[in-house]
């Protein structure tokens, strides 16, 4: 079993889009997967069609009132569950503030949990607080989504500190494995970014830690509207634009990752 945050502290640079759509492709493919949508925002339960009203049960209930994964667990497809977000998720910070181990709610849930699972992806909310931090707890494994402008680089040293540290601290096995271009536009800033990106990591290699066997996927997701559109239609790329040059390009990503199993 593969337990994989994908995670970014910026925000709007693919994290959602990657993790749902990767999600349905690994399920299309038989795996049995389960998406946690641990963002207050919920992107990836409103990406399924999933309406997170006042009486929603959600990671909130589990992170906060101690219910089970299974008491808030969403079928959404064959092979495809969903924890759920909630707005609720926002105040997790606050609520937690006192609770001792508070980062490690969902590892010990995930833990007890009697179902099983061929791939358990994360979606991470856009910064470094304590549900970001109850994902790396919780994963072996951290892909991140980079959109390739020329600030990518920037924020990209900040993420491996963090990682880096929750992997001393909280997390032994924790690894980067993968880098994922999103929103590719084949614009020379973007190649060289690209460029830049991958001989970042193929420097790192020479190193030891957290991200030093980190693989920049070979597949770019291009930017591509109908990847947009999808989430209002509540449905994955494969369902809403199976014939899409983003359907294309999440498969070939999605044959990438099983590769490295
Ligand atoms: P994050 O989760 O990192 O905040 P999202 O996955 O939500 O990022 O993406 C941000 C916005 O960009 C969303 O509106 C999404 O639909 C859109 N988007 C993501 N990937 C693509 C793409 N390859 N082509 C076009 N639009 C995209
Ligand atoms: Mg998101």
């Amino acid at each position: 079993m593969r337990r994989i945050a994908f995670m970014n502290q910026k925000g709007g640079v693919g994290k959602t889009t990657t993790s749902v759509n990767i999600s349905a492709a690994l399920a299309l493919k038989g795996k049995r997967v389960l998406l946690i949508d641990l963002d207050p925002q919920a992107h990836a339960t409103l990406h399924f069609g999933l309406e997170p009203q006042v009486e929603f049960p959600s990671l909130y209930d589990v992170l906060v009132e101690d219910k089970e994964l299974k008491d808030v667990r969403q079928q959404i497809d064959e092979n495809l569950w969903l924890i759920p977000a909630h707005l609720d998720l926002a105040g997790v910070e606050l609520q937690l503030a006192s609770i001792p181990g508070r980062e490690m709610i969902l590892r010990d849930k995930l833990a007890s949990d009697d179902m099983e699972f061929d791939y358990i992806i994360m979606d991470c909310p856009p910064s470094l607080g304590v549900l970001t931090l109850n994902a790396l707890s919780s994963a072996q494994e951290v892909f991140i989504p980079l959109q390739p402008h020329f600030l990518a680089l920037h924020g990209l040293s900040k993420l491996l500190q963090t990682i880096e540290l929750v992997a001393k601290r909280l997390n032994k096995g924790l690894r980067v494995s993968g880098v994922i271009f999103c929103m590719y536009e084949g614009t020379t800033l973007a190649k060289e970014v690209a460029e830049d990106v991958l001989a970042f990591f193929a420097q790192g290699k020479e190193t030891s830690n957290s991200w030093s066997g980190a693989t920049v996927f070979n597949t770019k997701i291009r930017r591509n509207v109908r990847l947009a559109e999808a989430p209002s239609f509540g449905h994955s790329i494969f369902k809403y634009a199976p014939s899409s040059n983003g359907a294309e390009d999440y498969e070939l990503l999605t044959a990438e990752i099983l590769e490295q199993e």
